[in-house]
């Protein structure tokens, strides 16, 4: 599929700000262990966490290829600074699929103002089973009360609002699960552990706990009960970004894996003349532009409102391993090498793991296509 001229012109755009501002940087941030809030903010200031939202509450009004393109670029330059667009992107989805005029202002009004949203979805005890949260939302006159603790929250420490999901009567299962929007400065709010990861360690990863938080009645997103389908429609919408994860890294993987391959001499020869290598760097090139092609294909769908449940599945699966796969060759290229610290592999190979994991597992997408399919 052929990119649109806008959405080559926004591609280029952000790959020259990741040239020149993620790429030099964000492998010492990751090394001093200081969080890049300096990246953070030249984006925000590009108005990437915004771009999902329409112009007239001034978000960017683009669509999801052209947000999917973004979220590929920023992955190529460093993946846990990507989630820092990718989380508030997540977290506003659901207010444009079920708030209302005023909760989409407000939502917008108050990201721009402080800078991070963070989607609070998971639970210790509710992960790829998300239905089966914890977290109570308790009917108090014209409020709720929201108890519980959400964990491997990205942005979690940062965000100035929360898009949460809780129930409001657990003894309904799946139908008593609805969205709400919680805002950083209300009285109840902590927030718990930081995660020390393997990889992905220039995003925030934190749990955010709620205890006895009083919202009212006006922040609750779509009709009570209606929380589960909601996120489902919001993860539908993402998950193609998702796999752009995957495929950016991979980008990036096969950029230093040519760039190696025609430095690095043995037999009295660069290696990129050597039969093995130049496979493993086809290899590299097939799963990415394929994985890349079904992500467009999925962004297609949904922007021409066509269903695209399963092709949203596919397409953060074939993206997340796409990426694990082609990362893996990229550090076989580089020998010993690609082991080191020293050469950006290292810190590819530890950032792309986690993308088959978020998002939903690629297990779960498998269980999603199988369904979908045998319905
Ligand atoms: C760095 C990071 C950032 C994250 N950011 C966010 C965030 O911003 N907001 C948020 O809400 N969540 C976030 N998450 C949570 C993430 O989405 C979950 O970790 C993920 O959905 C898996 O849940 P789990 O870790 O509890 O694993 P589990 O659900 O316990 O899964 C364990 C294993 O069992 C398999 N499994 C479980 N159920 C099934 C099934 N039905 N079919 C097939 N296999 C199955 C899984 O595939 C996996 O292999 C983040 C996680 C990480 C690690």
């Amino acid at each position: 599929m052929q990119l649109p001229e806008e959405v080559v012109a926004l591609q280029q755009m952000v790959r020259d700000f990741v040239n020149k501002e993620v790429i030099p940087k964000a492998a010492d941030y990751e090394k001093r262990g200081e969080y890049p809030k300096e990246l953070d903010m030249m984006a925000f200031d590009m108005g990437l966490p915004v771009l999902c939202l329409p112009t007239k509450y001034g978000g960017g009004g683009m669509s999801e290829l052209a947000l999917t393109v973004v979220m590929e670029e920023l992955a190529r330059g460093d993946l846990g600074f990507a989630n820092y667009v990718s989380a508030s992107t997540l977290a506003t989805l659901p207010i444009l699929i079920a708030g209302t005029e005023e909760q989409t202002k407000r939502w917008t009004e108050r990201l721009l103002e402080t800078k991070y949203a963070a989607f609070a979805l998971t639970e210790p005890e509710a992960g790829s089973d998300a239905a089966g949260a914890k977290t109570t939302a308790t009917k108090d006159g014209n409020d709720y009360i929201i108890n519980g603790r959400k964990c491997f929250i990205t942005n979690g420490s940062h965000a100035g609002e929360y898009l949460v999901m809780a129930s409001v009567d657990r003894s309904k299962g799946i139908k008593g699960l609805t969205c709400f929007i919680v805002e950083r400065d209300r009285p109840g709010i902590s927030i718990g552990k930081e995660e020390d990861k393997m990889g992905i360690r220039n995003s925030n990863t934190a749990d955010v706990i709620f205890d006895n938080v009083r919202i009212p009645a006006a922040n609750r997103v779509g009709e009570e009960g209606k929380g589960f389908g909601i996120i489902m429609k919001t993860l539908d919408a993402s998950r193609p970004s998702v796999g752009a994860h995957g495929v950016g890294v991979a980008q990036r993987a096969l950029e230093e894996a040519i760039k190696y391959a025609k430095q690095r001499v043995q037999f009295g020869k660069p290696i990129a003349a050597i039969p093995a290598v130049q496979i493993m760097v086809a290899d590299m090139a097939i799963k990415i532009e394929t994985a890349r092609q079904m992500i467009y294909h999925a962004c297609d769908l949904y922007d021409k409102g066509l269903p695209h449940t399963i092709e949203s599945c596919i397409a953060k699966t074939v993206g997340a391993e796409a990426g694990w796969e082609a990362v893996d060759l990229a550090l076989q290229i580089h020998g010993g090498y690609g082991y080191m610290r020293e050469y950006p592999i290292e810190k590819l190979y530890r950032d792309v793991r986690i993308v088959k994991i978020y998002e939903g597992t690629n297990q779960v997408q498998r269980g999603i296509i199988g369904g979908q399919l045998l319905r």
